[in-house]
């Protein structure tokens, strides 16, 4: 049994009070590891920790090309780890060994990238009155709050902590309590490769206690969170009485827009991958397909046959294409909703149950489900499921599938399938979301903007989107 500390200025250490939160695999049940569950107290001195550390210049005023050196040797040594990251990796969270080896490998590639983009130039001058010049210049914000979901338990806190690092900022980190496994590999790395002592704090525990006293504190300047759209708003007020700067990814419930036009199989396909890859559990997730009205039984009848013919299985098993949910209170949020689809006289045509069979008995597994007659105002229409649900919708015309794909307080993600091009330009941009893909779905990459319109969030991580969150900027008007 593996046994987990929080990392304050660089010592490993329990919480004041010894207290251990069990770590399950949701694929058995099984502890498979117990974290320190942090108080309030462990938090203010992380806190304090990285004020300190910021304060003294170590890490905010050394060459921005020296704190990249420190970021290329983290990447290398996740690739180095890779084998053990991805076992890690699929423990806690569930999810397939080659969906890990994905976001491990891209992991180390984020840490390149913000290594490699904070020592490029990006000075403006302006000549504003002669003789003055107006120098603009970037800065660190400070003490980062960095907060995390469960989903992408390596890959979202490196999307943070990468640039929030190269910045020169200094952070407290708080991984969620169900997935602490590959964070804190992440940290024994900073370690490994001498990360000066309390430039990365990680604190552990629940939610609204050590995740709130980071939202709170006064001597934090800015919080990073992904997770929930009602967390957000939580963390929004509590983080309002220092005005800290706010990043928020939250989440979503995408539409998946396929015309008649398109190519058939490469559609199924991707509305597949699109609600099954992490079982549904991904923000972005395609869990609202919306389909022409001439070829929606011929799909609705392929998608479904191709649904249940998914191998669901424990994430390290290689044959797995969808592992279970990550918790059990999770999975009993996802098959209440299951029930209040039916309730509300939605048409089930696949799945709706938990998987018993099979040795998955003791793991959170439900089955690929496939809802059809369903009407906009429903709740499965409109509310986050986030597990491998999706509601199949029917449309006449461009006009009403633009407005079927707006009808939801989110904006993250969307897509269009269509062979027409200026058709596919068209709808996309009437698409309200920040991340659309045309005839794909769920690529991401390290150099585009990651983020939502609506409720869906606030900000962008990635890219120099990613970059411009942790950084201040001044400008300097010189008279010489
Ligand atoms: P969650 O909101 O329950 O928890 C996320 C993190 O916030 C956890 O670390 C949790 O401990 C912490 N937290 C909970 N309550 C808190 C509080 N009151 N104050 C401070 N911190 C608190 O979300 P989850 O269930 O872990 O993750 C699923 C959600 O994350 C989904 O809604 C999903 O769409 C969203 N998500 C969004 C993105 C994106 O990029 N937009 C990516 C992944 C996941």
């Amino acid at each position: 049994m593996l046994n987990l500390k929080m990392y304050i200025n660089g010592e490993w250490r329990e919480a004041i009070n010894k207290e251990k939160r069990n770590v399950l695999n949701p694929a058995t049940g099984e502890i498979i590891a117990q974290a320190a569950e942090g108080t309030i107290e462990d938090v203010r001195e992380a806190i304090q920790t990285a004020k300190e550390v910021f304060n003294s210049g170590i890490w905010s005023d050394m060459p921005a090309a020296e704190r990249a050196s420190y970021l290329f040797k983290i990447a290398d040594k996740i690739e180095e780890n890779v084998g053990e990251l991805i076992r890690l990796e699929t423990m806690d969270n569930g999810k397939p060994l080659r969906e890990a080896a994905y976001d491990i490998a891209d992991a180390a590639a984020c840490f390149r990238y913000y290594a490699g983009l904070i020592t490029k130039p990006d000075g403006i001058t302006y000549h504003v009155s002669d003789p003055i010049q107006a120098l603009v210049v970037r800065e660190p914000v400070g003490v980062c709050g960095l907060i995390v979901p469960w989903n992408y338990p390596l890959l979202l806190s490196v999307w943070k902590i990468a640039p929030a690092l190269a910045a020169g900022n200094t952070i407290v980190y708080k991984p969620s309590e169900v997935t602490p496994l590959t964070p804190t590999k992440l940290f024994q790395i900073f370690e490994e490769v001498e990360l000066p002592k309390g430039v990365a704090n990680m604190v552990m525990g629940a939610g609204p206690v050590v995740g709130n006293e980071i939202a709170e504190s006064e001597d934090v300047d800015l919080i990073s969170f992904t997770g929930g759209t009602k967390t957000g708003k939580q963390i929004m007020r509590a983080a309002a009485g220092n005005l800290k700067k706010l990043s928020l990814e939250l989440g979503g419930k995408s539409p998946n827009i396929i015309f008649a036009n398109a190519d058939f199989e490469t559609a199924v396909d991707y509305a597949l991958f699109g609600i099954y890859a992490g079982s549904g559990q991904v923000c972005a997730a395609g869990s609202r397909i919306l389909v022409e009205e001439s070829i929606y039984e011929k799909f609705v009848n392929r998608f479904v046959e191709r649904s249940k013919k998914i191998n669901v299985g424990p994430g390290n098993d290689p044959n797995t294409e969808m592992g279970p949910l990550v918790s059990e209170e999770h999975m009993d949020k996802v098959l209440r909703y299951i029930e209040i689809g039916k309730e509300e006289g939605a048409r089930i045509v696949c799945g709706g149950n938990r998987i018993k069979g099979n040795g998955l008995e003791n793991g959170f597994f439900v089955e690929p489900t496939v809802f059809v007659d369903v009407k906009p105002s429903m709740r499965i229409v409109q509310e986050e499921i986030f597990g491998p649900v999706v509601v199949i919708e029917k449309f006449k015309d461009e006009n009403e599938a633009i407005s079927l794909a707006n009808a939801t307080d989110y904006g993250l993600a969307g897509a269009v399938f269509t062979n027409d091009g200026a058709k596919a330009l068209r709808v996309t941009k009437k698409i309200r979301a920040g991340i659309t893909w045309i005839n794909t779905y769920h690529n991401t990459y390290n150099e585009a903007p990651w983020g939502g319109y609506k409720q869906s969030g606030i900000g962008r991580a990635l890219g120099t989107y990613g970059l411009d969150v942790f950084q201040e900027i001044k400008q300097i008007n010189i008279n010489l």
